[in-house]
């Protein structure tokens, strides 16, 4: 789209400001709407596009002598400035690439001066009322234009013209506008020489936007647009971004006097019905985020809660302190059915708190809710909106290694909000941190049935691949699964490719006649019932992939890893694996086998990683009586 552009001075300083609507301008700055003396107020560009206008915002100097300009020196700060931008941009060269000799360079028509009609002044009270409306419903989100519509006109009584409310919003302070994308920086010097320019950000997602298009919106030849968020809209260059930072954060953090924080939250607790760890951790948590605030940024906490641990029970007290003192919270998690499965028991512990379930396609998108229970691509519609942020399974696709997801996740919390992040897994950084006492975290070493975790044990054995290709399962393997379809167990094989799921199958029947062993994978149409088949012990022996290595539980269950050397199962995924087994309070001792022809790191750590959580939970009185485990 297109936006104008203006310079005013009012006392010492100089403005630039780009306009969705300039008759609302000239009413505020020069009908006396602002109620400020303005000095001076000159119209740069009745439409420019909004790409270029951003930018020229985002890189506005006072220089030397500006006060004495007249139209002829603005007219030509605004030549020199546009230059610079078609040079860092790369828009020129694109220009090139994209529409070839046709891409005619645009002539630039630079009109400096005039002014414009003001905004009707019959119509001014009603704008202020809608631009009032407008600011609280975009409140703690940023959208694109048309969520913006999308969600205005969810509105009881949608605004008649949301950009100029907007604009109004804008100038009061309450809302920023810009482009999607962020214009490229000045700094880089070689970008004069043509090298080392990067791609445009996405203001949204914070990705490098290196596609290209002509667009009628914009008018330009190789108007940039973002790939990675463009399933929930294109962000580009010239597309509008709306952003308003939710106000009225929790006020009274860290009233408590010191020493003091747990008195008020310890008999809060006990309505939750957590064992002895989860209190503890909750506790440490709800310390955390009782402290005074420290002024530089969001919180983070991270619960470490053991596989198995019940750590949705845990997130609850905290929702319940944030509520409490009016704030709003978050829970993110990667899993669209962890959101189904977690929306009814958010709404059944806080009846009486508004709960907005958002995932693709869900038909809550647009409310406000004091608690809300999102996927995490929802993150990105979402700026500075909650005082608490919680992050379920932090390490897990597809947060790992993923800027935009991990970007989206930090510009939802308030400045002066907190992050709980919660893994029973944490990403080698993370872990990293906490050991050097970088990050607040707390242990939960323990199952909620209180037995240890199964520590795994190491065998020798082949390849997968090669007991395919002899069509022979080595003894050691046979014996172990034996034992455990003896003792009755459910058995999960977890294999590292796809494509020997069929073949391996085939073995494992030929091995075990009369078991009823399916293999399922990420690209099996029929997984959901192969695993409740599973679950109902209709099926036996499940080969799968790391697709089932979190989030699913099936009591009764012993745990085969093949080709556990293989680099595809690092320690985390090992770990999580190695979880699915003794999860059931019949049943808290399952088996766990790592099967392969070396002994790696990997492995090794893993063993080690479960083995350190059972002595801490032995340790601190955790664990049932010995006789038990
Ligand atoms: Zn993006
Ligand atoms: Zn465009």
């Amino acid at each position: 789209m297109k936006v104008a552009l203006y310079v005013c001075r009012v006392g010492e300083g100089w403005s630039l400001v780009l306009s969705l609507d300039i008759r609302v301008d000239v009413t505020w700055w020069l009908e006396g709407g602002s109620g400020r003396h303005v000095l001076r107020w000159l119209l740069l560009d009745q439409a420019l596009p909004l790409s270029q206008a951003s930018w020229l915002v985002e890189h506005f100097e006072r220089e030397r002598d500006m006060d004495k300009w007249g139209q002829h020196e603005w007219q030509s700060y605004l030549a020199r400035k546009l230059d610079v931008y078609e040079l860092t941009s790369g828009e020129v060269e694109a220009r090139k690439g994209v529409a070839g000799k046709a891409g005619s360079v645009a002539v630039r028509r630079i009109q400096v001066g005039g002014i414009p009609e003001p905004y009707p002044a019959g119509q001014w009270a009603h704008l202020e009322q809608d631009a009032a409306l407008l600011a609280e419903r975009i409140s703690g989100r940023q959208l694109l234009a048309a969520e913006a519509e999308a969600l205005l006109a969810d509105t009881a009584q949608p605004p008649r013209e949301w950009r100029a409310a907007a604009q109004l919003a804008r100038l009061h302070g309450r809302l920023s506008i810009t482009a999607a994308l962020e214009g490229p920086a000045t700094r880089r010097r070689h970008a004069w020489l043509g090298r080392a320019r990067s791609a445009p950000r996405c203001h949204r997602c914070g990705s490098e936007a290196r596609q290209r298009v002509p667009c009628a919106a914009c008018g330009l030849a190789a108007c940039a647009y973002c790939e990675a968020c463009l399933a929930l809209g294109r962000s580009r260059a010239c597309a509008l971004l709306l952003r308003s930072a939710a106000q009225g954060a929790v006020p009274r953090r860290g009233e408590a006097p010191r020493g003091t924080a747990l008195a008020p939250t310890g008999g809060g607790l006990a309505r939750w019905g957590l064992s002895a760890a989860q209190s503890a951790a909750a506790a440490a948590a709800l310390a955390f985020l009782a402290r005074p605030p420290a002024g530089d940024g969001p919180g983070r906490f991270l619960l470490w809660a053991v596989t198995g641990a019940g750590k949705t029970e845990m997130i609850f007290p905290l929702l319940q302190h944030t509520l409490d003192r009016g704030g709003r919270a978050l829970v993110a998690t990667p899993r669209r059915d962890v959101v189904l499965e977690l929306a009814p028991r958010l709404a059944k512990a806080f009846p009486d708190t508004s709960l907005a379930t958002l995932y693709g396609g869900s038909d809550e998108r647009w409310k406000d809710a004091q608690l809300t229970l999102a996927t995490t691509h929802q993150l990105m519609r979402f700026y500075q909106g909650f005082d608490l942020v919680i992050i379920d399974e932090l390490d897990a696709f597809p947060y790992h290694n993923d800027p935009m997801l991990a970007h989206a996740a930090a510009s939802s919390c308030k400045p002066d909000g907190n992050f709980v992040y919660l893994s029973a897994t944490p990403p080698a950084r993370l872990q990293r941190e906490a050991a050097q006492g970088k990050l607040t975290h707390a242990k939960v070493p323990v199952r909620f049935h209180r037995h240890p975790l199964p520590v795994p044990r190491l065998i020798k054995m082949v390849t997968v691949a090669e007991c395919i290709k002899k069509r022979n399962l080595p003894s050691a393997l046979r014996t172990n699964i034996q034992i455990s379809l003896k003792r009755d167990a459910q058995v999960f094989v977890f294999v590292t490719r796809i494509a020997q799921i069929e073949a391996f199958v085939n073995l494992m029947r030929r091995t075990f006649p009369g078991i009823h062993i399916e293999g399922t994978s990420s690209q099996d149409p029929d997984r959901a019932s192969k695993v409740i088949a599973f679950r109902e012990r209709t099926i036996r022996l499940l080969v799968t992939t790391t697709i089932l290595e979190r989030g699913v539980t099936i009591p009764r269950s012993d745990v085969f890893i093949l080709d556990a050397d293989n680099g595809l199962f690092d320690e985390a995924s090992l770990v999580q694996m190695a979880g699915r087994a003794g999860r059931s309070m019949d049943d808290p001792a399952g088996r766990v086998v790592f099967a392969s022809s070396r002994r790696t790191r990997s492995q090794v750590k893993a063993v080690a990683q479960i083995r350190k959580m059972n002595t801490i939970a032995r340790r601190k009185g955790y664990l049932h009586p010995p006789s038990q485990t």
